[in-house]
């Protein structure tokens, strides 16, 4: 079985298949003297004198037939699973963003859409964090653009190691995060988002003897009730609450209401 969908390896069932046809003709004569035990379809003589005349003939027909249309079928699965995994390759990468590793703005719809589902389902509370490195130009203009990138990189792993197991980090663009807390109540998201925010402010960003300190800003909402609002309506309210940090002076947590 292929683990990554569940589904059976086209090579194995192609093989599978092959060998069902090529098989498939004796078996079945099998089956219907089995079903109909009727006289008129009783092994006739002549062909019982014809197995044991040409048993090597008829058993070369039985293990050779089965075993090319086995090979056949496999060989033509293998082509179906590279295509199969060349596609998910694809989607992989155009739901990734290349520096962080992370997922990215098309991966955070998709995966939003399938939790905020789960949320109004099971009326767990979902909560979302949205981040932006503050005066982040500058760190650019000072240190350079590959100083930049390193600590874009650096801060998605320093995003990803403050939260838990299933909860979801993507790149929302350039120096903005997103990220999707299921069943987290506004108590842990805030919590989360200043554990993110100390660990960044303490951090020295180190890279080819360049050193520096950055801050964040975090918006942080929670959905309580399983309610009517849209998922997109969840961003924007996060979104509203990240200017709102950095309208207060920016290295802070502003918890936003629905
Ligand atoms: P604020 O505190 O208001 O967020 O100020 P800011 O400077 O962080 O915001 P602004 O939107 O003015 O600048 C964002 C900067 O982020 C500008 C852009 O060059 C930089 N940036 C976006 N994507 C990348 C990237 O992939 N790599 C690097 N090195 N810089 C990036
Ligand atoms: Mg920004
Ligand atoms: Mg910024």
């Amino acid at each position: 079985m292929d683990a990554h969908n569940g589904f059976m390896k086209r090579s194995y069932l192609f093989a599978l298949i092959g060998l069902l046809l090529g098989t498939g003709a004796p078996i079945g004569a099998l089956i219907l003297l089995w079903l109909f035990p009727h006289p008129a379809l009783q092994i006739p003589y002549f062909i019982e004198e014809e197995w044991k005349d040409h048993v090597f003939f008829f058993t070369y027909m039985l293990v050779g037939t089965s075993s090319v249309f086995t090979l056949f079928g496999f060989w033509i699965g293998q082509d179906h699973d590279k295509v199969i995994r060349h596609n998910r390759r694809l989607t992989d990468q155009a739901q990734t963003d290349p520096l962080t590793g992370l997922g990215n703005h098309r991966y955070l719809h998709k995966a939003f859409s399938i939790e905020h589902e789960r949320h109004r389902v099971n009326h767990q509370p979902l909560s979302c964090l949205m981040m932006d490195l503050d005066h982040f130009k500058r760190v650019n203009d000072s240190y350079g653009h590959p100083f930049g990138d390193y600590v874009l990189q650096h801060f998605a792993k320093i995003v990803q190691e403050s939260i838990r197991q299933g909860d979801i980090a993507t790149r929302y663009g350039g120096e903005e995060f997103f990220c999707i807390l299921p069943n987290c109540d506004n108590v842990e998201a805030l919590q989360v988002a200043d554990r993110i925010r100390r660990r960044t402010e303490k951090y020295h960003f180190v890279h080819e003897g360049r050193r520096a300190k950055v801050t964040v800003s975090l918006g942080c909402v929670t959905s309580h009730r399983s309610s009517k609002e849209t998922y997109s309506h969840l961003i924007k309210t996060t979104d509203k609450s990240l200017y709102a940090a950095k309208h207060k002076g920016r290295n802070r947590v502003v918890q936003g209401r629905l």
